[in-house]
């Protein structure tokens, strides 16, 4: 008897907890967690699993029909490559069930245990899996706060679960994507302060860049967007692990408003020194400013752009 997708995939993730606990080879997973600073009670509220180091230990054990295994197959859980052979997407590594915004298991990431080689895995996209619109702990989030006055989003798994062990619990992932139009569009319903903290390093101001530019279409009058930026070779997990909840909740209100970073990052590339530059700054600002959904942040960019260009 077939079930349906999402009881699949809740028993699935049963499965990767219950192989974190049971299976002969899964000390070296613990010690990792364990490594990561992870408390016991964390992976437990988090649901974290491991995907043993087998070709069919999820296969063996779900498959047991040609249409249970058809079924594991059209959820990724399983590969059937060219020859017909199946086995285990997920292999020997930690896994993290991804919830939907109403609480459904959609998707895994699974990280490996020892650096090298891709470190992380998403489940790829299937038809109840669609990255560009989950948002790792947005769930969790909502769960646990009544209201949610500011939602974090950063970039990793890990970030979202440190923060958690630190007491806070508004912290959401976009899963190894840039943050999207629909992920905006998500968080905006949801709360009306959007802090995006991503890593310090290169990478991470660049994927602020892209979601200012992505989330400026939805971003309605009333909800604010700001950035929290790191120092460099930090992320939000080795981050609040170093100063604690209280100084990290500073740096949260601290956060840059998206006005300043708009300027700040446009001016970098562009000298307004020069009637030249002016004009070059204009071009750059005018079609973000236009794509901007509310009046009064548009009217704000509008008037900020004139002080630089000195009209
Ligand atoms: P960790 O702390 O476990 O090393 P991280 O979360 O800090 O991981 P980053 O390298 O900063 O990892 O990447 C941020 C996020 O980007 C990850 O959590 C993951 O969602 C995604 N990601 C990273 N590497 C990959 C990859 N090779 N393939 C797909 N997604 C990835
Ligand atoms: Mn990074
Ligand atoms: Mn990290
Ligand atoms: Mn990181």
């Amino acid at each position: 008897q077939l079930q349906d997708d999402y009881s699949l995939m809740e028993q699935v993730t049963r499965f990767f907890q219950h192989q974190l606990r049971q299976n002969g080879n899964s000390k070296k997973a613990i010690d990792y967690l364990k490594n990561r600073g992870l408390s016991g009670d964390i992976v437990k509220q988090w649901e974290i699993g491991y995907a043993p180091d087998g070709w069919s230990t999820l296969l063996d054990t779900f498959g047991k029909s040609p249409q249970q295994i058809k079924q594991l197959i059209d959820l990724r859980l399983v590969n059937q490559n060219d020859q017909g052979r199946t086995y285990d997407f997920f292999r020997d590594r930690i896994m993290f069930p991804i919830r939907d915004k109403r609480g459904r298991v959609v998707g895994f990431g699974g990280r490996v245990l020892e650096d090298g080689g891709p470190k992380y895995l998403n489940s790829p996209e299937t038809r109840i899996f669609h990255k560009g619109n989950e948002l790792f702990g947005f769930y969790s989030a909502r769960q646990q706060n009544r209201q949610l006055d500011t939602v974090v989003v950063v970039e990793g798994y890990m970030d979202v679960v440190a923060l958690s062990q630190f007491d806070i619990n508004i912290a959401t992932a976009a899963l190894g994507t840039a943050t999207t139009l629909e992920h905006i569009q998500m968080l905006v319903r949801a709360t009306p302060h959007i802090v995006c903290c991503y890593d310090g390093d290169r990478a991470g101001r660049e994927a602020a860049w892209r979601a200012l530019e992505n989330a400026l279409p939805a971003l309605k009058d009333g909800v604010r967007l700001s950035f929290l930026f790191l120092p460099d070779g930090e992320d939000p997990d080795t981050m609040v692990r170093q100063i604690g909840k209280d100084a990290f909740l500073d740096m949260l209100n601290g956060a840059m408003p998206l006005s300043r970073f708009f300027f700040e990052n446009l001016l970098k590339s562009h000298n307004v020194g020069t009637a030249e530059g002016k004009i070059a700054l204009k071009k750059a600002a005018m079609p973000l400013i236009e794509s901007t959904l509310g009046a009064e942040q548009k009217n704000m960019l509008l008037e900020e752009l004139a002080k630089h260009t000195g009209e």
